[in-house]
């Protein structure tokens, strides 16, 4: 493992240096989203400032070379997630966008009446609310995988759900509420023995694990650009060839297409029969950027990084009195939530945010965790490469201050 030189990293993000409230910032949110290296901006910047160009439709210069540009980012991305193709990468807004797309499309093509989806009891809204509207319209049924009191999916409840109904496995790759880091190719495996297909939500494991989709043999592997230091609106959806050459269009309108006469229209092949209108092709070719990046730092270095921040603390925060951390899973990854006693989180959120340091709190899209941890909200602090232990220390510090205060 090649230590981080962390210090020189951080010049890499011109927001670290912003101050809050004239404090220094401390950016611990970076589960919501992360910050951007200047690399990244730098591409974009020279995306608007030297080929910007509608693709895919003109002859001129420009337009070939932004069409180049966005082609190369969809096989770097192929290649980093090590897809079998580029047919399999279709580029969306986000993970939202990803699973609404395959609920919708999948649930219309293979599913009847009375079917069943099983997603878990850990997920995210995105990964709930689009499978819950889908069954609405069908009269399908969402059926649920309960976690542990560790924040762990009891997977021997697995078997007891599937049966002959099952159309499709959905599940979170990593919580962003508990951090908990799903066996996701047991997982498939196991389902794959019965003929499900599994979606995988990726939205917090791309910026920490490494992803060999092969290997996976996931169906298909959702995530958001904006997780992995690049910017909002643009995301992946990975999905096997079998199943998008099966899946009808999504929106219709250009690109799409074929061939489009009043009476019929036809068609484009994979990937672009999935993305319809302008695509954000700036917001592809600074993805691609952004896992360059990563790419030369060394996921494995990042998460080995990371992990010792998380180990830290956790430690520290577990000397605070009356403390409750929400998932304790051997297998974790770096994010932390927590209460304090009866003290609010908003409360805990707005005393820090004074003193620089930004965390989130509330209830983390993910309503119903909540219930089933009994609680209103919990504040969460997640990590990523550019935090350092200096910064930990600070935050305990500052978080036993907003303690006093508040009792
Ligand atoms: N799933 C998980 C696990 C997430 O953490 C998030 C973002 N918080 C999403 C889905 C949704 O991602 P986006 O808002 O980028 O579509």
């Amino acid at each position: 493992m090649k230590q981080l030189d962390i210090h020189k990293i951080r010049t890499n993000f011109p927001i670290l240096s912003t101050k809050i409230y004239n404090k220094p910032l401390i950016y611990f949110d970076n589960a919501a989203t992360t910050q951007k290296p200047q690399q990244v901006l730098d591409k974009i910047l020279e995306n608007y400032t030297q080929t910007n160009s509608n693709i895919h439709r003109g002859v001129h210069y420009l337009s070939q070379k932004s069409t180049q540009a966005h082609e190369e980012a969809r096989q770097f991305i192929a290649e980093y997630i090590n897809a079998n193709s580029t047919k399999e990468i279709i580029f969306t807004r986000g993970t939202t966008e990803a699973i609404n797309l395959v609920a919708s499309l999948f649930c219309e093509k293979f599913c009847s009446e009375n079917d069943e989806i099983i997603i878990s009891e850990m997920e995210h809204h995105a990964n709930i609310v689009p499978w819950q509207m889908i069954c609405e319209k069908k009269g399908m049924k969402l059926r649920i995988l309960p976690i542990a009191d560790n924040g762990e999916l009891q997977l021997e409840k697995l078997n007891d759900l599937v049966n002959e109904k099952t159309k499709l496995v959905s599940i979170t790759h990593i919580s962003n509420v508990l951090g908990t880091i799903n066996p996701i190719k047991e997982i498939i495996t196991e389902l794959h023995k019965k003929d499900i297909p599994v979606l995988i939500d990726g939205a917090q494991a791309i910026p920490h694990t490494k992803i060999d989709i092969q290997d996976l043999d996931a169906d298909f592997y959702v995530f958001s650009g904006h997780k992995i230091y690049a910017p909002t609106g643009i995301g992946v959806l990975y999905g096997k060839t079998k199943w998008l050459e099966e899946l009808p269009p999504y929106h219709g309108g250009g690109e799409m297409i074929k061939k489009v006469t009043f009476e019929k229209t036809t068609y484009n092949d994979l990937p672009f029969k999935f993305e319809a209108g302008t695509p954000n092709y700036v917001g592809a070719i600074a993805l691609a950027e952004a896992l360059k990046y990563i790419q030369d730092i060394g996921i494995e270095n990042i998460n080995e990084y990371e992990t010792r921040l998380t180990e830290y603390a956790t430690k520290q925060l577990l000397q605070i009195e009356k403390i409750k951390i929400y998932g304790t899973s051997e297998n974790k990854s770096s994010v932390i939530s927590f209460n304090i006693d009866n003290i609010h989180p908003y409360d805990i959120g707005m005393l820090l945010d004074k003193m620089g340091i930004a965390v989130r709190t509330g209830q983390h899209c993910a309503e119903p965790l909540m219930d089933r941890l009994g609680i209103a909200g919990a504040v969460r602090i997640s990590f990523s490469f550019y935090n350092t232990l200096e910064e930990i220390d600070i935050f305990i510090t500052s978080l036993q201050k907003a303690i006093k205060m508040l009792k």
